[in-house]
């Protein structure tokens, strides 16, 4: 599957087991680590372009797959992480899950193009050749199988954001977090302050006194009487909350002024 469904899927997990973000934070990065035996990759491209030659994944499929994809990557990896955490066996035991988690994600959907094109997890390499687990029904890396299961986990993911306001984007920072957890709450709710005139003839304030002004204003545009000063915030506010006989106490109605 993609490192992006293995990101999703693990952190789901560190959220259902874990208080701490660092904790969470340290179980995801045990689900998405496996891969990093591939970036050999990155080597192979380098040395196509510094060569000039065509580009042949020597060192990818060498790696890949085989030396954090088994039992002795598992345990390195939520060793590793384990260190870094507030609670060492519990992050032990989740980083451990976790991996286990990807190796069966790869197990089930990490097929090539061809029918044949199984990957094959080698459990015991680095360091032992055996045992080799494949399935013949493994899906296709890009095939819908693959697609459903990421649809499925993003949902499951954004209605725990949802509920709990945390979200998977907590593994880049806590800003993005925020930003991203209060964007997923708010989204179809009503804002708290959609209740609260924002403006002085906000629909919903029907505040005689405001009603009056305006009236007056009109008319002063038409010759009829004198401007007045425009309605600050403050006022209106008052008026819409108080009502005309509180705005006339403070002096600023028009039947005051023109006295
Ligand atoms: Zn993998």
């Amino acid at each position: 599957m993609s490192p992006i469904a293995h990101l999703i899927g693990s952190w789901l997990l560190g959220a259902a087991t874990m208080n701490q973000r660092r904790d969470r934070c340290l179980v995801t990065f045990a689900g998405v680590l496996p891969d990093a035996d591939g970036l050999g990759i990155l080597v192979d491209a380098a040395q196509s372009m510094a060569t000039g030659q065509d580009f042949i994944p020597v060192n990818y499929e060498r790696f890949h797959h085989l030396w954090l994809h088994g039992g002795p990557g598992a345990l390195a990896i939520s060793a590793a992480l384990a260190c870094f955490s507030a609670h060492r066996f519990r992050v032990l035991l989740g980083g451990w899950v976790a991996v286990h988690l990807h190796l069966f994600c790869d197990w089930i959907g990490s097929r090539g193009p061809a029918i044949d094109d199984l990957w094959a997890i080698a459990y015991g390499e680095p360091l032992f050749r055996h045992p080799v687990w494949a399935w013949t029904g493994q899906w296709q890396l890009n095939g819908w199988e693959n697609s459903c299961v990421f649809i499925s986990l993003l949902a499951l993911a954004l209605g725990f954001t949802r509920v709990h306001g945390i979200s998977f984007m907590e593994v880049f920072g806590s800003r993005a977090d925020a930003a991203f957890s209060r964007a997923i709450q708010h989204w179809g709710r009503p804002r708290p302050d959609a209740e609260t005139p924002k403006h002085p003839f906000a629909r919903g304030c029907s505040s005689p006194e405001l009603h009056r002004r305006r009236k007056w204003n009109t008319g002063a545009l038409h010759g009829t009487g004198h401007p007045l000063p425009p309605v600050s915030r403050t006022e209106a506010l008052m008026s819409c909350r108080f009502g005309v006989d509180r705005a006339d106490a403070s002096g600023l109605s028009p039947t005051r002024r023109s006295e």
